[in-house]
């Protein structure tokens, strides 16, 4: 805490990796020996940059861009850019540790990084995202590369941002160099299924959570917060697999509707008109706009946490306990506090964290990569199938290690173990680097 201070959320998230790993390394002096732990949550290389751009009426802003480099065990750093006003060097550093663990779960060859900006997009014209994005390219794109450190999407960042991050690259580099960024739009080397990725992938791990239950969406009413990228697929797939999801948010309140929340409609409504939820409900009466409020108030089977960190703290938790609740899933990064995961461990409500949980964007990230690299392109249905088979292997590995350490269907202690292990195991390979 020392060494970081004022970085809340970084701390919260090491501290949430460490009570697990606890456990690991007492079977594993090998690990002590060479301070594997006190390696691991320091970044390789920290970022910080200034970001000067010129807004419709020939305002000059200067925003603060950052790229947190942090464990290339296993690959080229890969994470989201994220921008949005609340981001500071604490946000950015426990997306970018959350990260490493991440993907090191998906199995495939990715090390861990993020970034983004305090730059905030809402009600930002086209032009002015445009020329924020180029500024911010500017200077990013020296520690960029597809063998050195690979961007994508996060809060705020989207295909639209992805492609005039990635015009921007090109021209200053004069490289087409596809695998530098993911989450390109399909006309550009962009991958099938992964704006659906994170969401899809989300619903996939919670299906399987539940039927390590005996349980299954079927008939199950699903809340969801938020009404981003995430969200959206994440609601679109629960209803494809049985579900009934009945209310979506975003930071002004909530919406909810019993005959199932119109997710062609959320679609329209957030990623076309780039509008508000509040119009939803002029749209379809069945549906209530509920404002300044949040969702977790409705009651439901499952809640999937889709929205930012820390929404979900212990009276969140003990109010959906009340409610009924038996299931989590958190496509959102960290969005439960440690004292909403204690209630809900109390409780006996299945828990699926976000790094296994939301895993999925990121792993078909890495899938785009091996499109680009091969020059290819697959379909949507093989890739769907990728993805799918690579949850179902996260969600085994989580179980199976929960398991072996004395802690079953605690997916958050296996989660962290495994992902830990294997990036333990490459930097003792690697050397004292
Ligand atoms: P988007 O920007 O597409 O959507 C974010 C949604 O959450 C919006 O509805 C937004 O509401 C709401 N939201 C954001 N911040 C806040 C806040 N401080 N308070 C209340 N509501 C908020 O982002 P994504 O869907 O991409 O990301 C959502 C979460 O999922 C994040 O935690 C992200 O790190 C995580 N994630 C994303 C991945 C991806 O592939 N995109 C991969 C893995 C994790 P409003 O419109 O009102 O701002």
């Amino acid at each position: 805490v020392g060494r970081n201070p004022g970085e809340v959320e970084f701390h919260q998230a090491v501290r949430e990796v460490l009570d697990s790993v606890g456990r690991v390394i007492g079977k594993h002096p090998e690990y002590a020996r060479a301070k594997i732990i006190e390696r691991i949550c320091e970044p390789e290389r920290q970022i910080t940059f200034r970001v000067a751009w010129q807004d419709d009426h020939g305002e000059v802003h200067i925003n603060r861009g950052f790229r947190i480099e942090f464990n290339s065990a296993l690959g080229p750093y890969k994470g989201g850019l994220r921008f949005h006003p609340s981001v500071y060097q604490g946000i950015v550093k426990f997306l970018g540790f959350e990260q490493v663990f991440k993907n090191a779960l998906t199995g495939l060859p990715i090390g861990g990084g993020k970034g983004g900006s305090d730059f905030d997009p809402k009600g930002r014209s086209d032009r002015e995202i445009m020329a924020f994005c180029q500024s911010f390219m500017t200077e990013l794109y020296r520690h960029l590369g597809e063998y050195t450190d690979v961007p994508a999407g996060d809060i705020g960042v989207g295909s639209r941002e992805i492609g005039y991050l990635f015009g921007q690259y090109k021209r200053i580099t004069n490289r087409y160099e596809s695998g530098v960024l993911t989450g390109k739009a399909e006309a550009f080397g962009g991958s099938h299924i992964r704006t659906e990725a994170t969401g899809y992938g989300a619903a996939f791990f919670v299906r399987e959570m539940l039927a390590a239950r005996g349980e299954s969406f079927d008939g199950k009413r699903v809340i969801v917060s938020g009404s981003g990228n995430v969200a959206i697929y994440t609601m679109e797939k629960v209803q494809e697999l049985g579900g009934l999801v009945v209310a979506c948010s975003d930071s002004d309140g909530y919406v909810v509707d019993e005959s199932g929340i119109d997710v062609a409609l959320v679609k329209q409504l957030k990623e076309i008109e780039r509008g508000r939820l509040a119009e939803y409900p002029s749209r379809r009466p069945s549906g209530k706009h509920i404002a300044q409020r949040q969702v977790w108030e409705v009651p439901c089977d499952v809640a999937m946490p889709s929205a930012t960190q820390n929404e979900i703290t212990g009276k969140e938790a003990q109010l959906l306990v009340r409610n009924g609740c038996i299931a989590v899933g958190e496509g959102a990064n960290m969005p439960t506090t440690p004292e909403g995961i204690g209630v809900f461990r109390e409780a006996g409500v299945a828990f699926a964290p976000g790094k296994a949980a939301n895993a999925g964007g990121v792993a078909t990230s890495a899938l785009e990569m091996q499109q680009n690299a091969s020059r290819d392109s697959w379909s949507r249905e093989f890739t769907e199938q990728r993805l799918e088979q690579i949850m179902v292997g996260i969600h085994a590995r989580c179980y199976a290690t929960a398991e072996e350490y004395g802690v079953p269907g605690d997916y958050t202690v296996g989660a962290n173990i495994a992902g830990f292990i294997q990036v333990a195991d490459a930097m003792l390979a690697l050397g004292l680097v």
